[in-house]
């Protein structure tokens, strides 16, 4: 056998057996990955608008996602019913509203303003623009006027009540708009019921971070209930104040 002839199909072994190598680097991450799923972005500029697969819970134009807690038709204020983007304003008194639908882990994106007729409540007050975005029902993440407005940390604007402070103060004056955009984790419990991992919260204010992945130590005041095994919706608080609130999406995770 000529050398020529015995180096010839060894090669083509070689090629082979790197093709074949090749051909399997490639293939298995699609096998393991799936394909992250493709969505529309809001535009850009508008965060507000929300992204295609996101769950819109209010768009300025009626209450048709929300109730009160007890299940009757809501009583805040649609501020332009025809007009999308438009504002809700609690009406205070007539009791905090709930999404129908519940969710578990979430994004959410909520635009809030606190009025600007609580400016002279006081400068350490819990009178200015409180209201509140209570995740699952259970979890307050605070909205107050914390504009030039000193009351105690783990009750201002961005605070988990009672449980964390906002990282900063990044609130603005009121009147203004301004944004929060939550990423939740729900409580989870092992088959006989024990909570094996407590609920956990970021929030970004007015794109800020002021909460980095808190540990949420359970319900905190005003909450629909203490069982933090079931699903929860939306909750957004009557503590008396004429607040407003639009552009309400949330992106089930
Ligand atoms: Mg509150």
């Amino acid at each position: 056998m000529s050398i020529a002839r015995t180096v010839a199909p060894v090669s083509i072994a070689l090629v082979l057996a790197a093709g074949a190598v090749a051909l399997a680097q490639q293939a298995q991450p699609a096998k393991e990955l799936p394909q992250p799923k493709v969505i529309t972005p809001g535009a850009p500029n508008h965060p507000e608008l929300a992204p295609s697969d996101a769950v819109v819970l209010f768009d300025g134009t009626s209450f048709d996602a929300w109730t009160k807690t007890d299940g009757k038709p809501v009583e805040w204020t649609l501020d332009n019913a025809k007009a999308k983007g438009s504002a809700m304003t609690c009406k205070p008194g007539s009791g905090s509203i709930m999404t129908k639908q519940t969710f578990g882990d979430m994004q959410i994106h909520i635009e809030f303003a606190t009025p600007k007729a609580d400016a002279d409540a006081g400068l350490k007050s819990q009178a200015r623009g409180n209201s509140g975005v209570y995740i699952q029902g259970r979890y307050e993440v605070q909205i107050l006027d914390s504009y030039q407005n000193e009351t105690y940390p783990d009750g201002q604007c961005g605070s988990i009540y009672k449980q964390h402070a906002p990282l900063v103060n990044v609130a603005r004056a009121p009147g203004e708009w301004q944004t929060y955009d939550i990423i939740f984790t729900a409580a989870k419990f092992d088959a006989a019921g024990k909570k094996t991992a407590s609920p956990r919260v970021t929030v970004l204010h007015n794109g800020v971070l002021i909460q980095n992945n808190s540990e949420i130590t359970g319900p905190t005041g005003g909450a629909m209930g203490e069982d933090e095994t079931k699903p929860g919706g939306l909750m957004l608080q009557d503590h008396g104040n004429f607040v407003q609130y639009r552009n309400v999406w949330v992106r089930k995770l």
